[in-house]
């Protein structure tokens, strides 16, 4: 039975669009039984989203809350096709967790070979740990290149539990667990909670990597340490 106990993919009210705040998602995440969660607000393009000073001061939360580890992160925004992000070298390196996603609010939609490109671009920034819900069927990419980019730059794909909602998204999702598996890539199952009670949710996403008896060591959320692992495999220790 495959589960994760480490959920890198979480709003709060600073994102602008989501509903509870940091308190009320460590509170969920420990009546789950979690082990930790990341904060990942949306980066300054979303509209509505934080400041860059928000990601700057951070650190003035707390490692663990209650028994829950809390890392810091963002989904930031690609802005381009050159896989250009929405939060300068700065602040990113502060974090200790960098996804990023392609927004049809930041970004309009193109064709295959530019969201190819910018992913390709997004997987050389050495800052970015995360493809944030690859699967959502607006930004079709070459799905064989982009794995195996991710596979030489130790990168971790996302299967997002909130894409899968969408029956039209699953097939796709499905193509890229599929590529992930038969390259050894490491994937992560995240909520993308936008409010607390949704915070661990990750069932939709591990039924998906259950039905293809995808291996649970390429789940690299699935506990505190594998994600430490994988982390520390991209250069991040964290204690
Ligand atoms: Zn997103
Ligand atoms: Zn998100």
């Amino acid at each position: 039975m495959l589960s994760v106990k480490f959920d890198c993919h979480t709003h709060t009210i600073a994102s602008g669009h989501a509903y509870s705040t940091l308190e009320e998602n460590l509170n969920s995440a420990r009546e789950k039984n979690l082990e930790g969660i990341v904060v990942t607000e949306h980066g300054p393009a979303m509209p509505g989203g934080p400041h860059e000073i928000y990601f700057m001061n951070l650190h003035s939360l707390p490692a663990e809350y209650r028994g829950i580890k809390l890392l810091k992160g963002i989904e930031a925004n690609i802005i381009d096709y050159d896989g250009n992000i929405d939060l300068p070298v700065y602040p990113l390196k502060k974090l200790d967790f960098c996804i990023a996603s392609y927004h049809e609010i930041c970004i309009a939609p193109s064709n295959e070979r530019d969201h190819t490109r910018g992913w390709l671009s997004v997987i050389e920034n050495p800052y970015v740990d995360l493809l944030g819900h690859p699967g959502r069927g607006r930004f079709p990419f070459d799905i064989q290149a982009i794995v195996t980019a991710c596979k030489e730059h130790n990168k971790a794909i996302e299967i997002n539990n909130h894409t899968l909602d969408r029956d039209r998204d699953k097939q796709m999702c499905l193509e890229i667990a599929l590529a992930c598996k038969q390259q050894g890539v490491m994937v992560m199952a995240n909520s993308d909670s936008h409010f607390s009670p949704s915070i661990g949710e990750v069932d939709r996403s591990l039924k998906l990597l259950q039905e293809i008896d995808f291996p649970q060591q390429l789940i690299a959320n699935r506990t505190w340490d594998s994600l430490r692992g994988f982390l520390k495999l991209r250069g991040r220790e964290i204690i």
